[in-house]
């Protein structure tokens, strides 16, 4: 094995991960270098890089030359690297360290309000509570949805198709059907995803996105001199067919610099082919210097929640997990999120919808809840309106993240929901505060801490909050919350209600 020790500069793209394949990806980091080649950077440990699509890191490791698999799938394209080896490339990078060039997110957050509610007639009432919000991430989400074929000679109409692979598992006109809210109103779209979800602030429409034609590549080829086959599942790979489909394109007239997002939608490839659900860049960076790219596996096509996931992706989201029964943190779930695990119709977590500038966020902090008071919030459900949802800062509690609380009931984009989870108070941690263009955010996951029905209670030991439900019933809740101290050191008045199983 050729190893050698290397300190380079590289901007990276970060490509996450996948649906239901747990010996698929998971979020993988991998950097371009200065000639213009994705290398996969492998950590030690899984712990992930709070890092977006193209953010300036410097790397330092060793080039892996040779083979570590130990499955099947991996074996396989590690063989199909041999040649590219073979010409002075080597396949990944193994960092012992990557430190971000440019600055990364503040550890703290300091809140700032930028829209304040009309104030409460009644003296008794406290005044409603600001309400903060953030740019919207995207007005068009402008892509094109490129439906790809494996065959063995893409001159002939008529060509077999590759080893392992079978006919695309929709036709153009199909998946137009699945993306389109215009074609198909009966039921949940990628338009109709982004559009309910985003209150109309974020659209995928037949006005500003296509599907294109079938595209039909060999089984295997190389681009920009770089080996790639679908009966592998790496990097060069999807990278390299992405390439191929692109060149089809143009090659058609189609001008792809007019839709941000590309998708390509896989097909069928055997057992060492890509088995994912789907893998998108999380964030494309804001230049467009790097080109915003998503693949969907072939069994999810016809599936728009999956589509709307790796575009979410694009748009800079993070996957919203929880702590599972052996207390580790599961990615994938929150059951009340678009980017928790696959594919019942639900809109993002409230965090996620307000990160996307999608919600307008009741903004609760120390100067409005003093210790040992209670406050009394109301919060219309994520699906009626966007003003709906509340952040709490606990600027009293250094060091501790912001909750988030968000009325979710099965309707509108939260209309396939669990029933378990329906018409409950969710409340999420999330490193996630205002953004603005000298504080961008960067991806972040997002925690389900627990759903709350009528009755319940909940405390937050990090910030000695107490969360009960008052009532919940069609398009609103209302909560108490409140901090212990002072004269209600233990909140035991909301304490006593029934707890909330976590
Ligand atoms: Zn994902």
């Amino acid at each position: 094995m050729k190893v050698h020790q290397e300190s380079q500069k590289f901007c990276s793209k970060v490509i996450g991960s996948v649906y239901l394949d747990p010996l698929g990806w998971t979020s993988t980091l991998a950097v371009r270098t200065q000639k213009g080649r994705l290398v996969q950077i492998t950590t030690s440990g899984d712990r992930e890089l709070p890092v977006a699509t193209g953010t300036p890191l410097e790397v330092r490791g060793t080039w892996q030359g040779g083979s570590s698999a130990g499955e099947a799938a991996v074996a396989a394209a590690a063989s199909t690297a041999t040649a590219s080896r073979a010409m002075g490339s080597t396949s990944s990078f193994r960092a012992s360290s990557v430190r971000a060039t440019a600055q990364l997110r503040p550890r703290h957050h300091r809140p700032s309000v930028t829209r304040t509610a009309a104030r409460g007639s009644a003296s008794s009432v406290p005044p409603p509570l600001p309400r903060i919000s953030n740019p919207v991430v995207e007005k068009d989400i402008s892509t094109i949805f490129i439906p790809i074929a494996a065959v063995v000679n893409p001159a002939s109409q008529a060509s077999t198709l590759c080893p392992g692979s079978s006919q695309p598992m929709l036709t153009a006109a199909q998946l137009a059907r699945v993306v389109f809210a215009e074609q198909n109103q009966a039921n949940a779209t990628v338009g109709s995803i982004f559009g309910t979800c985003s209150f109309g602030k974020s659209q995928l429409t037949q006005g500003n996105s296509r599907v294109a034609d079938l595209v039909r590549l060999p089984c295997t080829d190389s681009s920009a001199g770089i080996p790639w086959s679908f009966a592998s599942c790496q990097i060069d790979d999807i990278s390299g067919l992405a390439d191929a489909a692109d060149a089809v394109l143009r090659a058609r007239g189609v001008p792809l610099e007019k839709y941000k997002h590309r998708v390509y939608l896989l097909p069928p490839a055997g057992p060492s082919g890509c088995s994912f659900g789907g893998v998108g860049y999380i964030d494309c960076g804001s230049d467009m210097s790097f080109e915003c790219r998503s693949w969907i596996g072939a069994g999810f096509w016809g599936v728009p929640q999956v589509l709307a996931h790796e575009l979410a992706h694009n748009l800079g989201l993070e996957h919203s997990g929880s702590q599972n029964a052996a207390g580790q943190y599961d990615q994938y779930g929150d059951g009340s999120s678009l980017m928790g695990a696959c594919c019942s119709a639900r809109c993002p977590s409230t965090p996620q919808a307000w990160q996307l500038g999608w919600l307008n966020l009741a903004q609760l902090d120390g100067s409005r809840l003093a210790a040992g008071k209670t406050r009394r919030v109301a919060l219309a459900s994520q699906d009626s309106s966007p003003d709906s949802g509340l952040r709490v800062q606990a600027d009293w509690a250094p060091g501790v993240l912001p909750l988030f609380l968000g009325y979710r009931k099965q309707a509108g984009g939260d209309g396939g929901m669990d029933g378990s989870l329906g018409s409950k108070v969710h409340v999420y941690r999330a490193d996630m505060g205002p953004r603005t263009a000298s504080s961008p955010w960067m991806p972040a996951h997002t925690a389900w801490l627990t759903a709350l029905a009528v009755g319940e209670s909940w405390e937050d030991p990090p910030t000695g909050l107490v969360v009960s439900v008052d009532s919940a019933a069609g398009d609103s809740a209302t909560v108490r919350i409140c901090r212990k101290g002072g004269a209600d050191p233990t909140c035991g008045a909301l304490l006593a209600q029934a707890k909330a199983s976590p």
